[in-house]
């Protein structure tokens, strides 16, 4: 890199700038207002000011305690009043130049001296001699050798020089209002003095909306290019008679939902095709996706092929396998489970029994993307709780049958809206009912001081037959004894709850042994299961009816609804009861009040994007998986849309974006699809 030493150069390095294209991108972290001089009556302890007055000589003298470090200080006179200055790091601009008597501007937050008075630590100089300050001046996040001022000088220099080469995906003929790339680069490096300061300081200036628009059309540009192309690809035709599938749908213990019906229509007729499917199943907790997808797999051994889920726990795969064998078991179908815990002989048999093709389902966790796993003939591979996948292990699991239909289910819950324009490269089905029978889940907020009524109503409720899981957030006792798991199940064994059954666990305990607590909770020989969130993950006992969450602040509103979809899973009404932490804030208490009101997914989703909270709307791991780097999926929700549509407008003008206008998108699409999408690429 020009201009800088190499030190310097590779400390930039160290921190991922290393081009100048990295260094254009590396944004501001943070900016400063400078524009206006702050009154006398603003000098108070707390405040970040600026203050112009006349500073006088600074002293330098040796820190106690620290050899090298020396402490810097003086007086400013503003309007008389003397405040003082000190820096314990004398910046680099100021090394060897310590004025005496000379109008200054200083920024800091003032503190409350020793003496009475007033002081402001470690503030930013600017020396009047020099003109006016930058009205809005941008702070970056820099290894501590590389100076601010440097830096913005490499970034501006760099701008210059780049000019004209910087270029972003949207075609100019359709950008409309929206700042180029080299121009939204320079309002953000460069603020002009009279742009909205709390836009900038929010990533919500039009400069970051800039940027983020335009990579949400190179996204959007990306998603429907891989779409056409997948439905290109061949893949297998399930069109065999149904001569299973319907009788296991006749032998279901209950009805279809209408929207489940509405699913296995659209996949019978996506199966059917010659091409591959790509489908994501998307429905709210409890709305039945395991049973479409077993129908699915159960159609897929029918016309002569292999089909396989995996699961993200052992303990929801080995649930699948149960339920699976329970529902389709009389229908003849070979199936087997494969997961971490199965070894030896066992896992050998189902080896040969998969390569052989003998074994027509499948279900596990990773263990079934393992190297040694061989399939004869996969037809049908699905993946529940999609998101918790990344993308090369949807990539695996279409190795094991490159030609294989694929079935995705995520109860993520996002408006569907911005479902269908996440996910614009598949083809989606919603299940956006819950089975009939169901009584909405009585959702209460508590405080600690309310457990003992707490205890009262899950008392009730396994004196009346229920069952109930009780979620604290640690596994022992090093973070909170109080609220760990051993001493909360020993707590209610002694207390409130003596006469129950109570069992306990973690995601620290074996398989094993967790799948033997999981057994006895279900076959109702356990009343009460304490634990850990392990059990937020699908997991499906029908005749639990309470779950009391402590220590709710800590969780998103969507782990939340996830938690609480463990209950109601039946037909009797269910409660939840959300237990919030004595030292849990009023905005917390607020934001545990609207899982009262929202009882579903979509529901809980809209509050997540009104709060804007710790925005676990789709998980940080989802966000990080996209290759979006500007894009806020809740600040943007609204411009995907607008984004999608820009795109599928510019696609049908120039569907191989072969002309001179589509070379920036050419470009962006190519970064995309080269980077891969976690949300259900399968190339
Ligand atoms: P999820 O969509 O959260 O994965 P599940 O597939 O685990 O939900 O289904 C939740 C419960 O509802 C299961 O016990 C399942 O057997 C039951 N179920 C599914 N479909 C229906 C239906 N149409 N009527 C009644 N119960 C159903
Ligand atoms: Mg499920």
């Amino acid at each position: 890199m020009a201009g800088i030493g190499p030190k310097r150069a590779a400390a930039l390095e160290a921190r991922g700038i290393a081009t100048a294209g990295d260094l254009i991108f590396h944004l501001p972290a943070r900016y400063q207002d400078w524009r206006e001089r702050s009154s006398a009556e603003a000098l108070r302890v707390g405040n970040i000011v600026v203050v112009e007055g006349e500073l006088g000589k600074i002293s330098e003298r040796p820190m106690r305690g620290s050899r090298w470090r020396r402490l810097a200080s003086g007086w400013l006179n503003v309007g008389g009043r003397q405040i003082r200055v000190v820096w314990f790091n004398l910046p680099a601009y100021m090394r060897g130049y310590l004025p005496g008597g000379e109008r200054v501007l200083v920024r800091g937050r003032v503190a409350a001296a020793t003496d009475d008075g007033i002081e402001i630590v470690q503030p930013e100089l600017h020396r009047l001699s020099e003109g006016e300050p930058k009205g809005i001046r941008p702070v970056y996040r820099l290894p501590s050798i590389v100076g601010q001022r440097l830096f913005a000088g490499l970034v501006s220099r760099t701008l210059a020089e780049m000019d004209e080469s910087i270029g972003g995906a949207i075609p100019d003929d359709i950008r409309g209002e929206t700042l180029t790339i080299r121009e939204a680069l320079g309002y953000l490096h460069d603020p002009p003095a009279d742009a909205d300061f709390d836009a900038l300081a929010n990533g919500e200036s039009r400069g970051h909306l800039a940027l983020a628009f335009d990579e949400l059309f190179a996204f959007e540009l990306a998603l429907s290019i891989e779409r056409l192309r997948s439905a290109r690809r061949a893949g297998i035709a399930l069109d065999g008679s149904q001569s299973l599938s319907a009788k296991m749908l006749k032998e279901l213990p209950f009805a279809l939902t209408g929207s489940q019906s509405r699913a296995i229509d659209e996949i019978t007729t996506d199966l059917a095709r010659a091409n591959q499917m790509n489908r994501m199943l998307m429905g709210d907790v409890g709305s039945g996706k395991t049973i479409v997808a077993f129908w699915a797999m159960i159609r897929a051994i029918e016309c002569g092929h292999q089909a396989a889920m995996m699961a993200p726990t052992e303990l929801l795969a080995e649930q699948h396998w149960r339920g699976f064998a329970r529902m389709c078991g009389r229908l003849g179908v070979r199936h087997a489970l494969l997961t971490g815990s199965v070894t030896g002989a066992a896992r050998s048999q189902t080896l040969r029994g998969l390569a052989s093709g003998e074994i027509g389902a499948v279900f596990g966790t990773h263990a079934l993307i393992q190297d040694a796993v061989r399939m004869r003939g996969l037809a049908l591979g699905v993946i529940d709780e999609q998101h918790r996948f990344g993308v090369f292990d949807r990539a695996r699991m279409k190795a094991l049958g490159p030609k294989a239909n694929l079935l995705m289910m995520t109860a993520t819950p996002i408006p569907r809206s911005l479902a269908m324009s996440l996910f614009a490269n598949l083809d989606v089905s919603f299940l956006d009912e819950l089975p009939a029978g169901r009584t909405p889940i009585a959702t209460r907020i508590y405080t600690e001081d309310d457990l003992a009524q707490v205890h009262e109503s899950l008392r009730a409720e396994i004196d009346g037959g229920g069952r109930a899981y009780y979620v604290v957030p640690f596994i022992d006792g090093d973070e909170d004894e109080a609220k760990s798991v051993a001493a909360t199940a020993a707590r209610l064994k002694k207390g409130a709850l003596r006469d129950a059954r109570i069992g306990a666990m973690h995601g620290r305990m074996s398989a094993a042994e967790k799948d033997r607590v999981m057994r006895e909770f279900r076959d109702g020989a356990l009343d009460l299961l304490v634990c850990t969130t392990v059990v937020e993950v699908g997991i499906d006992v029908p005749e639990a009816t309470i779950i009391v969450v402590v220590a709710a602040e800590r969780y998103g509103l969507a782990q939340l609804h996830q938690l609480r979809g463990r209950v109601g899973r039946g037909d009797k009404a269910s409660r939840c009861c959300i237990v919030a932490s004595g030292d849990a804030d009023e905005t917390a208490l607020e934001r545990l009040a609207t899982m009262r009101e929202c009882t579903t997914g979509a529901a809980v989703a809209d509050a997540d994007l009104r709060l804007r909270g710790p925005g676990d709307l789709l998980g940080a791991r989802q966000t990080g998986a996209l290759p979006l780097k500007f894009v806020h999926l809740i600040r943007d929700h609204r411009t995907i849309e607008r984004a999608r549509k820009l795109a599928d407008d510019w696609l049908a003008r120039d569907p191989s974006l072969a002309s001179r206008e589509s070379e920036g998108a050419r470009a962006a699409v190519r970064k995309m699809l080269a980077y891969g999408f976690s949300l259900g690429d399968v190339g």
